[in-house]
C-alpha cells in the first residue's frame, strides 16, 4: 500500500510539475518578448545615462530609524555595456541644502566629492582622487548583477533564464494588477520586475548581500519612459531604495532625473587595468599592539578593535566591518587570553554599518552586545535575527538557534553609561552628547590605563590647524570635559593611538572657538 501511494505521488509530480512550470515559463517568454518590443531592449548593446539628483550614504543614518543621509548629485552618469558585462558610474556629490547629519562623509561636504566605480566581468575597481585604479574585486559580483536589474538589462537577463516565471499580482490600493516576472541570474541572484499594461517595466525588487542586512532589499522604480531613437525607449527618472525593512518606511538611496540617455554609445566597454587584474584578494590582516596590562589594540585593517582581559572573562570593544573581520578579531582575542576564558562582552561604539557589521559574529560567539538603547529594536529585530542569509551566509545564519530562549543571544542597552568591571579592570561606555554623526555614539573609557576609545571623532593629527579640526573632534573634546574623564591616551577605531597632550593642544583652541559666546570664556 505504502509503495503504491509513493508511486502515485511520484507520477503526479512528473505530470503536473513540469507542465505547470512550462506554462509559466512560456507566459514569461511572451511577456518579455512584448516588453522587448515595447522598449527595444534587444537593440541596446550599450547605454549611457547622464543626469542630476541625490544620493545617500548607506548604513550611515543618524539613528537606526532615520533615512540615509543624503547629498545632491551635481552630476551623475552611468554607462553600461551589456555584452562585456561592464558598467561605469561617475558622480559628483555636493552638500546642497541637505542636513549635515549622519556619517559617510565629513559633513558638511566642502566643495565637490567625486567618485567613479567600475566593473568589467569579474573585475571591479574605483578611481581614486588622482584617477588611479583601486581594485575592488570583492564587489565585482554585485556590481555585475546590478547590470541585470537596469531597465534593458532586466529584460535581457530574464529572457536568458529558461525558468523565468510570470504571475499576476494585484496591488492593494493601486487598484490594478501588474504582471510580475521573476528570474535568477549568476546562479543565485533573484529579481522580480513589475510590468504595466503597456509592457513597461515599472519597478524591480531584488536582494544583494550585506553584512548587516543579510539579503538586503533593493527596490528600483523606473518612470518617465521616453523615446531615444531607433525604436528604443529608456526611463528618465530612476528612484532607488536600499535596506528597507519592516521597522522603517522607505530607505531612500538614490533619485536621479536623466537629462540625456544615449543608446549604443562609442567606447562603452572597459579595459581592466593590469593592477586590477593582478590584484590579490584582500586578506583579513590582524596586527596586535599591547596598550597596557590586559589591554590590546587589534589593528591591521581599516577599523581597530580593543581586547580587554578581566579576571574571569574578556571583552572586545568594536565588532567592525563583517563576519570575516570580527571572527578574526575574536580568534586573536582568544589567542591573547588564557584558554577557556570566555569573551563575555562586545561593546559597540555606534550603529553605522562599518562599525556594527561584525556584531552577528559576536552574537554567534555568545557574547553580550553592549549598545545604546536607541539601537535595541533594530539590532534585536532586524540585524541579529538568525534567519538564513542565502546570498552570503555567515556564522549566525549557518548555526541556527531558537529565538524562544534560552539562547545565546544577549544584548544590554544603556542610555547614558554602562560599566563592565571586576573591581580592578573596568571599561565604561558613555553616551556622546552634541554630535551630528550618530545619535547613539559612545566613547569607551578604561579608568585603570586612562585610555579612551572613540570612533569617527578623530583625534586629528597633531598640529592640525584650528580651522581644519572637525566638529566631531570638538564634540569628543566637550564630552571628555563634561564627563571629567582623566585621559592619557586616545585609541581611535580608525588610525593610530595618540596622546591626550596632543589632543589638548590641537582640539582645545578649536573647542574654545566653537563655544557660544553666551557660555562665556
Ligand atoms: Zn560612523
Amino acid at each position: 500500500m505504502r509503495n503504491v501511494l509513493l508511486t502515485l505521488v511520484a507520477v503526479s509530480a512528473l505530470l503536473l510539475g513540469p507542465a505547470v512550470g512550462l506554462a509559466a515559463a512560456q507566459n514569461a517568454k511572451a511577456l518579455l518578448q512584448a516588453a522587448d518590443n515595447a522598449v527595444g531592449a534587444g537593440k541596446v548593446n550599450s547605454i549611457q545615462y547622464t543626469g542630476t539628483g541625490r544620493i545617500s550614504y548607506l548604513g550611515q543614518n543618524f539613528t537606526t530609524v532615520d533615512d540615509w543621509p543624503r547629498v545632491d548629485l551635481k552630476s551623475w552618469s552611468q554607462t553600461i555595456d551589456y555584452g562585456n558585462k561592464s558598467a561605469k558610474e561617475e558622480m559628483i556629490r555636493v552638500q546642497g541644502n541637505n542636513p549635515p547629519r549622519g556619517g559617510g562623509a565629513g559633513f558638511p561636504i566642502t566643495g565637490e566629492q567625486r567618485s567613479t566605480t567600475l566593473v568589467s566581468g569579474n573585475y571591479a575597481w574605483n578611481l581614486n582622487a588622482q584617477g588611479q585604479p583601486q581594485a575592488q574585486n570583492d564587489d565585482a559580483e554585485v556590481r555585475q548583477f546590478m547590470i541585470w536589474v537596469t531597465p534593458h538589462g532586466f529584460i535581457k537577463a530574464a529572457m536568458a533564464d529558461p525558468n523565468a516565471t510570470v504571475t499576476d499580482r494585484e496591488f492593494v490600493g493601486a487598484g490594478r494588477t501588474l504582471r510580475v516576472v521573476g528570474f535568477t541570474t549568476m546562479g543565485k541572484y533573484k529579481a522580480t520586475g513589475e510590468f504595466d499594461a503597456q509592457n513597461m517595466l515599472e519597478r524591480v525588487v531584488t536582494w544583494i548581500p550585506n553584512p548587516v542586512m543579510g539579503d538586503m532589499q533593493v527596490e528600483i522604480r523606473y518612470s518617465d519612459w521616453r523615446d531615444i531613437g531607433n525604436g528604443i525607449k529608456a526611463p528618465f527618472h530612476i528612484h532607488m531604495h536600499q535596506g528597507d525593512h519592516p521597522l522603517v518606511r522607505g530607505m531612500n538611496y538614490m533619485d536621479v532625473q536623466a537629462g540625456d540617455v544615449k543608446a549604443n554609445v562609442q567606447s562603452a566597454s572597459l579595459t581592466v587595468p593590469d593592477a586590477v587584474r593582478t590584484a590579490a584578494a584582500p586578506l583579513v590582516n590582524i596586527q596586535t599592539t599591547k596598550l597596557a596590562d590586559g589591554v590590546w589594540l587589534i589593528g591591521g585593517g581599516s577599523h581597530n578593535s580593543v581586547a580587554v582581559e578581566f579576571k574571569d572573562f574578556a571583552a572586545i570593544i568594536e565588532a567592525p566591518l563583517d563576519d570575516a573581520r570580527t571572527n578574526a578579531v575574536i580568534a586573536e582575542t582568544k589567542r591573547l587570553i588564557p584558554p577557556g576564558k570566555q569573551i563575555r562582552y562586545v561593546v559597540n561604539t555606534h550603529h553605522h554599518w562599518d562599525h556594527s557589521g561584525g556584531l552577528r559574529a559576536a552574537y554567534a560567539e555568545g557574547a553580550t552586545i553592549v549598545t545604546n538603547e536607541m539601537n535595541k529594536d533594530f539590532y534585536e529585530r532586524v540585524q541579529l535575527v538568525p534567519q538564513p542569509r542565502t546570498l552570503s551566509p555567515d556564522r549566525l545564519s549557518q548555526f541556527p538557534f531558537a529565538t524562544t530562549g534560552p539562547g545565546p543571544g544577549k544584548l544590554e542597552a544603556f542610555r547614558d553609561r554602562y560599566a563592565i568591571s571586576d573591581g580592578d579592570q573596568s571599561i565604561i561606555s558613555y553616551h556622546v552628547e552634541g554630535l551630528n554623526h550618530a545619535a547613539d555614539m559612545a566613547i569607551v573609557y578604561l579608568p585603570k590605563s586612562k585610555i579612551l576609545v572613540s570612533a569617527d571623532m578623530g583625534p586629528p593629527a597633531a598640529g592640525t590647524p584650528v580651522e581644519n579640526v572637525s566638529p566631531n573632534s570638538v564634540a569628543l573634546y566637550n564630552n571628555i570635559k563634561r564627563l571629567k574623564l582623566d585621559v592619557t591616551q586616545h585609541v581611535p577605531i580608525h588610525g593610530n593611538p595618540s596622546s591626550n597632550a596632543d589632543f589638548e593642544r590641537t582640539v582645545g583652541p578649536a573647542a574654545a572657538r566653537a563655544r557660544p559666546a553666551a557660555e562665556g570664556g
